[in-house]
């Protein structure tokens, strides 16, 4: 019922026709050979992250249906507007979710893994952390069926909403005209992926933008500062357990060295970045700081 990787699993099959397409782009046109191995690494981490949040339910789902049995209202889905609100209130939390994985370090430790490939290209999309359970990702969503969404629709509905986010992972597509005022595209999601000074902590939407426009964190692609992908702090390995954990070995380094309650607090839940040894990456204090 809160398994949200089963329209992910549906749609796979065209994940791999888009990343042979890709690939053959960039042989036939530029002659550069596709990162297959940085691609096969993704693609391990995508089974532990499979196999992970299959965990996932044992703690989640007496909570959900907790919720559910105390919700405030039954919103109907059988309806237009129920629809409607059900997909803008996933797109509203997943921004929220999105951001506090990138602005508390606890969170920052499982989505660093997604900011870890070096290249941006459809098979970085599916590298997800395999730790969402201990990060509480999964407590996101729960306002929305304590109001009066069925958990099972809204975890149908974030699934749908990631396997969009999909082809947002090239760089083979430009700016797309007037829907990037609303769409969340390849392009704004190539900033969110960059660690430049100016498009660092940016473009947290799913689905939309609209959100990041709302709440300030937009930045748009220039020209003149093409994007460069990955962490501050890069983890090259192509080992999927090292990439699953190579941020949490950071976050614990940082426990390790701080002296004081502040700084452990600091090392755990302050922004990464933010700690004595540098931190995670993407997520410096804030543009300030260049991340
Ligand atoms: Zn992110
Ligand atoms: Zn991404």
């Amino acid at each position: 019922m809160l398994d949200a990787t089963r329209p992910g699993l549906i749609a796979f099959p065209a994940f791999l026709l888009l990343i042979a397409f890709e690939a053959w782009w960039y042989w036939s046109r530029r002659r550069i050979a596709y990162p297959w191995r940085d691609s096969l690494a993704s693609f391990g981490v995508a089974v532990g992250y499979k196999l992970a949040g299959l965990l996932v339910p044992l703690v989640a789902l007496p909570v959900y249906l907790y919720a559910w049995d105390h919700r405030l209202v039954t919103v109907p889905l059988d309806t237009v507007w129920g629809i409607a609100l059900l997909i803008l209130g996933v797109e509203f939390f997943y921004y929220w979710f999105h951001r506090y994985s990138h602005e508390i370090r606890w969170l920052w430790a499982t989505h660093a893994v997604h900011h870890s490939p070096q290249h941006l290209n459809f098979a970085a999309a599916y590298r997800l952390g395999w730790t969402g359970l201990i990060s509480f990702n999964w407590i996101f969503w729960l306002p929305l069926v304590a109001i009066g969404f069925h958990p099972a629709a809204v975890f149908l509905t974030l699934g749908i909403n990631l396997v969009y986010q999909f082809w947002l992972h090239t760089q083979l597509i430009g700016k797309l005209g007037p829907l990037e005022w609303v769409l969340n595209t390849p392009s704004h999601h190539r900033v969110h992926h960059a660690t430049n000074p100016a498009y660092i902590d940016r473009n947290y939407g799913g689905v939309v933008i609209v959100f990041d426009r709302l709440f300030g964190t937009f930045a748009e692609e220039r020209a003149e500062d093409p994007c460069r992908f990955g962490l501050v702090h890069p983890c090259p390995s192509r080992n999927p357990f090292i990439i699953a954990f190579h941020e949490w070995a950071r976050m614990g380094r940082d426990l390790w060295r701080a002296r004081n309650w502040r700084d452990r607090w600091q090392a755990l839940f302050g922004r990464p970045g933010a700690t004595r040894s540098g931190g995670a990456a993407v997520a410096a204090p804030s543009r300030q700081a260049a991340e």
